[in-house]
């Protein structure tokens, strides 16, 4: 299958090209390369014969349709979106145009294409989204997200993906678009870009920075490893049902003070500090993120029972893989933290 994959030079999407091309499908990767991307993510793939690389904005609808026309995809996945909450209180302008318009440029030209291609039944337009557009969850561990719960996104990012995600079900209700859609929760992993906080807690920590935890540490994420999240999209672009949601999550609640300690204890045994201290001595509490959500988890019995898909690795597991990759890719890291904005305090609402 020709997959066209945008955003694929961040974070998620890289994995799922570097995936989808191990797998034996071509992959035309679709990107803009904005401050969050890095080619180097798909460097192992770069120079195969499936493998093509589009510098275009999802904002430049022109572009779109050429891209359509001459790569003639068997279906899209579609990842390309500005991703991190803290940017988008600061400047939600960016988010609106790319997460929004951006979205709807690329229903339009996929209509399109698919249109003059006499609406082929097995095209897709797999859309791929987060958990958060569910809003907050209380304390009570019985209480998870299913495909049904309703929209309440709190802010501006996830507003801008739950936006996204209802123009993907109006193109299928509305214009027959074959549509897939998948709502993850928080992934980490490997080339994960150094502001979100797994990187941020490893590359602070070895810099001997405070790793700092917003508010009292509590709020509970569902942390999901990012090659098992790349695994399930790419069963539920084969095998979901047309028109069907799945939410994905890696079965791995924990609170944010839990995570950042499991990664000091990993990097205590990998990388001990040179005074034999533990690294959680370097975790500081700094104000909250305004509007900072208590908890997401996901309910994932519809992907596990339908498809048959569950997480591959435990969130310690994955975090021991993840601070090696880490350790063992410092020039990765180190070019990206000149970049505007890493490192630095983003999205105190002031
Ligand atoms: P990322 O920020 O690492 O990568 C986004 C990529 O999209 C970058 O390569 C960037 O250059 C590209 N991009 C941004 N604006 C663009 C534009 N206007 N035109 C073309 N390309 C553009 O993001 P990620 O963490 O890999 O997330 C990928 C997708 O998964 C997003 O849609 C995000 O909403 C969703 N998601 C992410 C998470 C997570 O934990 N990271 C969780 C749930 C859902």
């Amino acid at each position: 299958m020709k997959i066209l994959v945008t955003g694929g030079a961040g974070f998620i999407g890289s994995a799922v090209v570097r995936r989808a091309v191990a797998a034996g499908h071509a992959v035309v990767n679709l990107d803009a390369l904005t401050y969050a991307a890095c080619l180097e993510n798909v460097a192992m793939v770069a120079d195969h014969a499936n493998y093509a690389f589009e510098q275009v904005d999802i904002r430049d609808r022109a572009a779109l349709d050429r891209v359509f026309a001459q790569h003639q995809p068997d279906a899209v996945m579609h990842l390309a979106a500005e991703s991190h909450v803290d940017r988008s209180i600061d400047g939600p302008g960016d988010f609106i145009e790319t997460n929004i318009t951006g979205t709807f440029n690329m229903l339009e030209a996929a209509r399109k294409y698919w249109l003059e291609a006499g609406r082929p039944d097995a095209f897709r337009f797999h859309h791929i989204s987060t958990d958060e557009v569910y809003g907050s969850l209380p304390a009570d561990p019985s209480v998870q997200f299913t495909e049904e719960t309703a929209y309440d996104p709190r802010s501006p990012y996830s507003a801008s993906k739950a936006a996204s995600d209802h123009l993907v079900r109006a193109w299928a209700e509305t214009y027959g678009l074959p549509v897939v859609l998948t709502n993850c929760s928080n992934n980490y992993g490997p080339f994960h870009f150094p502001e979100k906080l797994v990187p941020v807690v490893i590359l602070n920590a070895l810099a001997g920075k405070a790793l700092p935890i917003y508010g009292d540490g509590s709020n509970v994420r569902d942390w999901l490893y990012v090659e098992d999240h790349a695994d399930a999209l790419l069963l539920v672009l084969q095998q979901g049902v047309l028109g069907r949601s799945y939410n994905i999550g890696g079965e791995n609640e924990c609170s944010n003070l839990e995570l950042v300690e499991t990664l000091c204890a990993i990097l205590d045994a990998k990388r001990p500090r040179a005074d034999g201290q533990p690294y959680k001595d370097q975790i500081t509490f700094v104000t909250d993120r305004p509007g900072h959500d208590a908890r997401y988890a996901i309910d994932p019995s519809r992907i596990r029972e339908e498809l048959g898909w569950r997480p591959s690795v435990t969130v310690e597991e994955g975090l021991e893989r993840t601070v090696q990759w880490y350790l063992d890719n410092e020039r990765w890291w180190r070019a990206l933290q000149n970049r505007s904005g890493v490192g630095e305090r983003l999205g105190t609402g002031k």
